[in-house]
């Protein structure tokens, strides 16, 4: 079926990394549900012999994420932080760790309850000038660790200048792509050693799985990611294996409409005269919009924005009246989501760490689905004037 590495973006999301099964022709990958593999002599196997350490499903899967995201190896896990949890175990005792200050609140604590208890060390910096980098590396760091766009404020990070001073410097550089998808950011073109997902938001794309995955390029990382896999465990299940391949077939076009109805609806928001502030990386006036529109092919689906007056109730009123619009954690799913950062994803961070990074008490998160975009705004609409 020619080079499937020379395909554009859609195809390969449709193709990469699958064939007819080899046993009867089925055209869709089938779900392996078998912990093991009959052998037919000692030392002999077909490719697979335990499912922890590899199963026919999620291989595929596998190779279709890799090929997306244009690297070389990939392995897939059971939620976005296990995946995570996989990198940081690469490390070591004394290990630095140079972390973007706006981080997944999971993946913080992650960091801070779990990995500085076996004395891997993180340093939290701002990174939106990579410039400013250099002074806080050590001898001691081993990794930088980058989520753009970041979660709820929508801060964009400058991937390639990073990995300039990761690439001189001997460092890691990893990048948290969940929320651009590779098909509008891939940060391995740009410079990176490992992109992880959690693959439970757009590439899901259907709110019905929690997997992780990790794509990287080189193969003394690769040798490490797959020994982790297998030794730790933490891997994804052929039924929700299947469930991914079968969501990342529409991935570029369901993105294309996360973005389009994205752009409308934060247009409105900014005309509308009870928002005061709109944070979506494609406006103009977002402070790194030229880094947005230099490393990504579109803009996204998550939208955030506070109010006039910045009231707690002002939002909740919102959360409460709106119909289409569900009141949920997580993102990414073809049905659209509103949130408030405040009570929900980061009720955990102090009232001033909040405040300073823009996590403000009126503050709402979309996340902006597929649905028809007039249906969308006058859902927000009657909510806004309930
Ligand atoms: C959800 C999320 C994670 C964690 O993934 P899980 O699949 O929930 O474990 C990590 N990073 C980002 C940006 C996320 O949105």
């Amino acid at each position: 079926m020619g080079d499937k590495k020379t395909y554009k973006f859609g195809t390969k999301a449709i193709h990469a990394g699958i064939e007819p099964d080899s046993a009867t022709g089925a055209i869709m990958t089938p779900i392996y549900q078998t912990s093991t593999y009959v052998q037919p002599e000692v030392g002999v196997n077909k490719g697979f012999a335990y499912s922890r350490t590899s199963n026919p499903t999620r291989a595929a899967l596998e190779a279709n994420i890799t090929a997306l995201e244009n690297g070389h190896y990939g392995a897939c896990f059971a939620s976005g932080l296990a995946a995570i949890d996989c990198i940081l175990k690469m490390l070591k005792p004394g290990d630095e760790i140079l972390s973007t200050n706006d981080l997944y609140g999971g993946t913080y604590r992650l960091f801070r309850t779990i990995f500085e208890q076996y004395n891997l060390k993180f340093r939290f910096v701002d990174m939106s000038d990579a410039s400013q980098i250099e002074q806080y590396i050590s001898d001691q760091t081993k990794m930088i660790w980058v989520e753009t766009p970041t979660n709820p404020m929508m801060n964009i990070i400058d991937i390639q200048s990073i990995a300039k001073v990761s690439n001189h410097n001997n460092i890691l550089l990893a990048v948290d792509n969940t929320f651009a998808t590779p098909y509008l950011q891939r940060p391995l073109d740009l410079g990176a050693d490992i992109v992880m997902h959690s693959v439970t938001k757009y590439l899901g794309g259907h709110s019905d799985v929690v997997m992780g995955a990790l794509v990287c390029k080189d193969e003394s990382i690769a040798k490490k990611m797959y020994h982790i896999q297998n030794a730790s465990g933490a891997i994804t299940s052929p039924m929700d294996a299947f469930l991914a391949l079968r969501g990342i077939k529409t991935l570029h076009i369901r993105m294309d409409r996360h973005c389009a109805n994205a752009e409308l609806i934060a247009k409105y928001l900014v005309n509308h005269p009870k928002v005061d502030k709109v944070y979506w990386p494609g406006l103009k006036n977002h402070p790194n919009h030229a880094i947005a529109k230099k490393q990504m092919s579109g803009y996204g689906g998550m939208i955030s924005f506070s109010l006039k007056g910045n009231q707690k109730e002002d939002a909740l009123h919102v959360l409460k009246n709106v119909k289409i619009f569900s009141l949920a954690e997580s993102l990414g799913g073809v049905e659209s989501l509103i949130g408030h950062p405040v009570t929900m994803t980061h009720s955990a961070i102090p009232k001033e760490e909040r405040e300073a990074i823009g996590i403000v008490d009126s503050l709402i998160r979309i996340s902006v689905g597929i649905e028809d975009i007039e249906d969308l705004i006058a859902d927000l609409e009657q909510a806004f004037n309930k």
